[in-house]
């Protein structure tokens, strides 16, 4: 099997997602030089940061993190390209892992009970293949021993791209579009719900809000990057 797996390097060796140099049998998707380089948030200001400042007023939540800064032309915009665009869904699941790992550290998993990922339309994930945010919770839940509900939170409108939108466009486009389908998993819970990016914060400020509607303990936020 290793030979197997050697042989398989050579003809098609892996390479880093960010820079595309070769990766050493230690590196996985990202290599080491990449990984030093990742433009980190601070794990430890979980309750005061940017991503809570967001929701200040419209959205009651615990904690808020984002593991990495968007910035443009960045290596998070790498990677969440080749997360999202190039069928490279693993990327979601180690961020996660990483994600996971700094959030045991700071203790912020002991109050958690259910991690819900902020779903696709069905119709997007079918021409995707896979929701980008179900891997990155995926991730965080392999560490944390959290476990997931993919099911409760459905999309239920489907939205073109958000990227020209205003910020009032958005909140216009995302305010109905999520639905909760099974009360009782959320009810009395403590939910993370995690996803890919944060912009303006309206996709995640209305699937909170649903989930807070239907009787949910408390809400923290988590997300793999947040855009400057
Ligand atoms: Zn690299």
């Amino acid at each position: 099997m290793h030979l197997f797996k050697d042989v398989l390097n050579i003809i098609f060796p892996k390479v880093c997602c960010s820079c595309d140099r070769g990766l050493t049998k230690n590196e996985s998707l990202i290599c080491f030089h990449c990984r030093s380089e990742l433009p980190k948030t601070n794990v430890s200001d979980a309750y005061d940061n940017e991503l809570v400042n967001k929701f200040l007023g419209k959205l009651e939540i615990n904690f808020g993190l984002a593991y990495l800064y968007f910035l443009k032309s960045g290596i998070t915009q790498k990677l969440l390209h080749q997360l999202k665009y190039n069928n490279v869904p693993e990327i979601g699941e180690l961020l996660g892992k990483w994600l996971g790992a700094d959030m045991n550290m700071h203790q912020l998993t002991g109050n958690i009970d259910l991690i819900v990922p902020v779903p696709l339309h069905p119709k997007k994930q079918r021409k995707r293949g896979y929701n980008q945010s179900h891997h990155f919770a995926m991730g965080i839940s392999e560490i944390t021993d959290i476990p997931i509900d993919f099911q409760s939170l459905k999309r239920i409108l489907y939205n073109k791209s958000q990227t020209h939108k205003t910020k009032e466009q958005r909140w216009k486009s995302v305010e109905h579009a999520f639905h909760i389908s099974n009360d009782e998993l959320i009810k009395n819970k403590n939910v993370l719900l995690v996803d890919d990016v944060i912009t303006t914060g309206a996709t995640l400020e209305a699937c909170g809000h649903q989930i807070l509607k239907c009787g949910a303990k408390g809400l923290s936020i988590a997300t793999i990057a947040i855009a400057k």
